[in-house]
């Protein structure tokens, strides 16, 4: 099904490259900036069962984005430079950020680097728990489950069940099918007590994860010292902040920005929900992160930034470079603005 809606995507989105209309949509959809949404930086593999592969793009096509976004006369500027352009309404030339969530380590060993041949200032999301070696990267653990298993055993709503991952195309399936029912789960302890549970059933080291993909407070204090890197606040756990209380979501959001300014000695004003679609941040978690005095928030609700979202800072939307499309036709569609305006009904500001 996941390949299907791909497909489906893929085809919509050529359909608007070989029509040309994307050239004549960018000067009324393109608005005043983007915020690009990425991962991982990292080479290509070439393992059939890749399903968090949507979170990943190579240098190579980091590379390529960045010189489309040159090549079209857009300025690539840090955050505080697009907040001080939009509280300003100095919007003359076209803007863009680039941002990538979780504080990954291959974000300075193959995402730096690409960034540097251009000069381009970026941002990284840092979720507190992440940095500390301690977080739960349940999605990649779930990963790690189906790839080494045949067949997957997990007590779903009290039930014994099995699921068969002999094949690619099963563990697809299955991922597809666990992915849902763990996001479906009201609080994030249950889906933190639902993945142990599978991690211990298929003898995966969970805990090991963070460490293993995540950069360190030492790492971040020398990845952070290049000019170029800003580093935002993801929360501490990488919690589902809509499931959280409101005094829960605040101490999320407060902690993870004094983290960053005690542990790297930095200001952290930009914030980024996680997962931060309409499931995981509403106008609650919004006023919240007013509250705590970010300068900045990013959803990933897609879209383009037009100047209406001067009087919505906190509810910024953004465009992910999805692994799944990296195709430099499909960039020039996405970076018009054509895309995501079809997605949000042609609605510039989605902010409630
Ligand atoms: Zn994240």
């Amino acid at each position: 099904m996941k390949s299907l809606r791909h497909s489906i995507i893929r085809v919509g989105l050529e359909a608007i490259y070989f029509s040309g209309a994307h050239h004549v949509l960018r000067s009324i959809f393109g608005g005043a900036g983007t915020i690009f949404m990425l991962h991982h930086v990292r080479p290509a593999r070439d393992d059939a069962f890749q399903p968090n592969r949507h979170l990943e793009v190579t240098p190579d096509f980091l590379r390529v984005t960045l010189k489309h976004i040159r090549d079209l006369g857009v300025d690539i500027v840090s955050l505080d430079e697009a907040h001080r352009r939009l509280t300003t309404a100095d919007l003359s030339r076209r803007f863009a950020c680039i941002t990538f969530d979780d504080g990954y380590r291959d974000n300075r060993d193959h995402a730096l680097p690409v960034m540097r041949e251009f000069g381009a200032p970026f941002t990284v999301y840092v979720a507190g728990d992440f940095a500390s070696g301690h977080g739960r990267l349940w999605w990649v653990a779930l990963e790690r489950v189906i790839a080494r298993s045949e067949a997957i055993d997990a007590s779903i709503d009290g039930v014994e069940t099995r699921i068969d991952a002999s094949t690619a195309e099963a563990k697809t399936a299955a991922f597809a099918k666990l992915h849902e029912w763990l996001r479906s789960m009201p609080t994030d302890v249950e889906v933190a007590a639902a993945v142990s549970d599978l991690c211990r059933r298929h003898h995966v080291d969970e805990a090991a994860i963070a460490p293993e993909l995540c950069m360190s407070w030492q790492e971040l204090a020398e990845f952070a010292r290049d000019p170029l890197v800003t580093i935002g606040a993801h929360t501490m756990s990488h919690c589902n902040l809509a499931h959280a209380t409101a005094e829960d979501a605040e101490r999320e959001m407060a902690t993870s920005r004094s983290i960053i300014q005690t542990k790297l000695r930095l200001p952290a004003d930009h914030l980024a929900y996680p997962y931060g679609d309409r499931l995981a941040a509403g106008a609650r978690d919004f006023a919240i992160a007013a509250k705590v005095g970010f300068k900045t928030a990013v959803t990933t609700r897609p879209g383009m930034v037009f100047a209406e979202n001067a009087g919505h800072m906190m509810a910024l939307p953004r465009l992910s470079l999805n692994g799944n499309y990296q195709d430099e036709r499909l960039l020039s569609v996405l970076t018009s603005g054509a895309a995501t305006a079809v997605w949000n009904g042609f609605r510039r500001v989605d902010a409630a």
